[in-house]
């Protein structure tokens, strides 16, 4: 059934209907359009998270929700990483959020979620940093609160044997990893020719192992995730049968009480929240990565 229709926005009502009752699963996927090198296509992380979950839903059973391309970035950590690696371009092509407007999104998308009545939500992010330990942090504060059963993790966890079976390589950042998955999703929206003869350091952020990209251990990598994402979901489907479940989450007044009292004031604590990931204190001043690199107070402010 290779062409069994799992994305929520091109189904019709009957056919969510059959595929809610086949499998009440679904899956929430995240990626931040960024440079990744130029020789890939920018939206590479929720374009690899949202494939790999339709592939997983048609594989396993469940619904892929649109993918939510708006997502952390220029701040704290994020804003040093990019400093080094996408440094001084004409534009930066970035679609970013600050953490709590994410998060805060996520939070409602699992209200939808648990509206709805599904009984396992993945979420699977394409784009790292921290955001993804902060978002398993995010599950389990919320998870007492939800009845749906949730996982959360960044789509490497899933690439556990590595790029060549190696065993050490289950991320990077447009280099042989990432490029070698999207050459097996979606090679159009790859162009070796692309790459530089020179290479500067890490030029739109391509990962300096991109020479060592090769589309047939990218489908190994995929068939691993899907794997993974299968027994993932097992699992969810599994303990929501088998544990005692809270009422779902379904007004937008119990979200926002949510939100204000159970993740608000963690929210500081986050990774993605800190100004620097350790090492390096900031970008220079005359960076364009300077504007937003401190993370702003907000006590109190208008986006609580
Ligand atoms: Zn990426």
């Amino acid at each position: 059934m290779i062409d069994k229709k799992v994305r929520w926005e091109t189904m019709f009502p009957d056919e969510l209907e059959a595929a809610f009752a086949e499998c009440p699963l679904l899956y929430l996927t995240y990626g931040l359009c960024e440079p990744h090198g130029p020789q890939n296509a920018v939206g590479l992380d929720a374009l690899k998270a949202h494939t790999i979950a339709c592939l997983a839903a048609r594989a396993h059973g469940g619904i892929v929700a649109p993918p939510d391309y708006w997502h952390i970035n220029e701040l704290g950590g994020y804003a040093i990483w990019a400093h080094e690696w996408i440094g001084e371009v004409p534009r930066t092509w970035v679609t970013s959020v600050p953490p709590w407007v994410h998060f805060k999104n996520v939070l409602y998308q699992l209200r939808q979620a648990d509206a709805i009545g599904f009984q396992g939500v993945i979420l699977l992010t394409g784009h790292y940093g921290p955001n993804w330990e902060d978002l398993k942090t995010l599950v389990k504060l919320v998870q007492p609160y939800i009845r749906a059963r949730l996982y959360s993790l960044p789509d490497f966890e899933a690439n556990t044997p590595g790029f060549d079976g190696d065993g050490n390589s289950g991320g990077d950042h447009a280099g042989r990893v990432e490029t070698s998955l999207l050459m097996a999703l979606m090679p159009e929206l790859v162009d070796l020719e692309r790459v530089p003869d020179e290479m500067g350091v890490h030029p739109y952020a391509m990962g300096l192992s991109v020479s060592e990209s090769d589309r047939r251990i990218g489908e190994r990598m995929v068939a691993d995730e899907v794997r993974y994402l299968g027994e993932r979901a097992a699992e969810l489907l599994a303990a929501y049968q088998n544990t005692e479940l809270p009422a779902p989450l379904t007004t937008f007044g119990q979200t926002e009480a949510l939100w204000q009292e159970v993740v608000w004031p963690e929210l500081l604590k986050f990774c993605s929240m800190q100004n620097n990931w350790g090492a390096v204190a900031s970008p220079p001043e005359d960076s364009r990565w300077y504007a937003n690199w401190r993370v702003p107070e907000l006590g109190g402010g208008p986006s609580r």
